[in-house]
């Protein structure tokens, strides 16, 4: 690992200041992926900004009855929070799925939105073709071993998927990441957050590199009670998502007043299926409408040739998510 200078500052403004000294400054969160990554020389900043003694470890409840979260706030904290666990019972089921309750421990909120992806050829520097790793190299994954990579919005640069479970519950309750700059705050809502690869997979988010990521707001929702998330992987424990789906549904008596049906591991960032909710809004739910919504979440997938196994699976955990969403499993 190179060295590296370490800082603690104690409020945000000497943060900001730490980053735009030094542009090759990270803020260092729990460490779980970013010091990983410098051990393994795929990144290698000079300085890093640790978030713990920043005024951002609160969990609030917001006047119009939603909950704020602050960025340094950690995994396990967030999940097992009664304000979360009471609202938001889907973040939590999201983030118990995730890593192993030590990780969960370190892992902040804003380390878990920015983590990177786990494509194995970004993660070895032993294959030189990576655009993500090194911008204009190539991309060892297309005609590769594929199997974990996306099905959807991906690129001829780089086919990797995001990794977090967090991330997918937060699509699907139209969370709200709000960061600071040297100029100005600003609000990015989860869809904008993450961007596809297109011709820069280097640029992951929407965050500019001198901006903080603050808290994650949960609006207020009507359907953030009837959830499921449901995770498919490799092994039941300690594995990222192959798939996974978080199911919310607003209902009124049997009819479908609104949906969000969001998933992981198919895209480089979370994945709402907007038509399939668009199909659900204003109908009856039973197995007929969950079937056909079901079939509607691939459409237009990508696959390729190691991952179409991921469209069955995408559709089976669709019904399965949406059916315990809605009492019918
Ligand atoms: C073995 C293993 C298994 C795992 N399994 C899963 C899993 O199943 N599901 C899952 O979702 N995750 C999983 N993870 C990933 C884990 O959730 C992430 O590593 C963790 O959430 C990152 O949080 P952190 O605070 O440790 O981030 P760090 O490693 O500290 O930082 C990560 C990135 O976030 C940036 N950052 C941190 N805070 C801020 C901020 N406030 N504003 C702007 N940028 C910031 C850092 O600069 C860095 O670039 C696993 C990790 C490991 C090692
Ligand atoms: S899929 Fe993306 S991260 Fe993986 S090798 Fe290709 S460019 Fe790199």
């Amino acid at each position: 690992m190179k060295p590296f200078h370490f800082m603690r500052p104690a409020n945000i403004p000497a943060a900001m200041a730490a980053l735009q000294d030094s542009p090759n400054a990270r803020l260092l969160g729990g460490g779980t992926n970013l010091v990983d990554l410098m051990r393994l020389g795929i990144e290698q900043p000079n300085r890093l900004v640790q978030i713990h003694a920043l005024p951002l470890a609160q969990i609030e409840s917001m006047p119009d009855g939603g909950v704020r979260i602050g960025a340094a706030i950690s995994n396990t904290e967030m999940a097992n929070h009664p304000l979360i666990r009471e609202r938001y019972p889907l973040l939590s089921k999201a983030l118990l799925s995730g890593a192993s309750p030590q990780l969960r421990n370190m892992a902040t909120a804003g380390g878990n939105l920015m983590q990177r992806t786990r494509c194995y050829y970004f993660m070895d520097t032993a294959f030189p073709a990576c655009n993500k790793r090194n911008p204009g190299s190539g991309c060892a994954a297309l005609e590769g071993v594929n199997r974990i990579h996306a099905i959807f919005g991906a690129s001829n640069s780089c086919i990797a998927v995001h990794p977090s479970d967090m991330c997918v519950a937060l699509a699907a309750l139209d969370a709200v990441i709000q960061v600071r700059g040297p100029k100005e705050s600003r609000a990015i809502p989860i869809n904008d957050f993450h961007r596809l690869p297109g011709d820069t997979p280097h640029i992951e988010t929407n965050l500019a590199p001198d901006e903080i990521i603050t808290s994650i707001d949960l609006p207020r929702s009507r359907w953030a009670r009837r959830v499921e998330y449901v995770k498919l992987r490799d092994r039941h424990s300690f594995a990222f998502a192959l798939v996974s789906c978080a199911a919310a549904l607003d209902l009124d008596g049997k009819i479908v007043r609104a949906a969000r049906l969001a998933f992981g591991g198919v895209a480089h960032k979370p994945w709402r299926s907007f038509a399939a909710e668009q199909l659900l809004v204003g109908k009856p739910l039973n197995i007929d409408l969950i079937e056909r919504a079901s079939d509607l979440v691939v459409e237009g997938a990508k696959p390729r040739p190691g991952n179409r196994f991921k469209l069955a699976l995408m559709k089976n955990i669709a019904k399965r998510s949406l059916m315990s969403a809605g009492g019918m499993a």
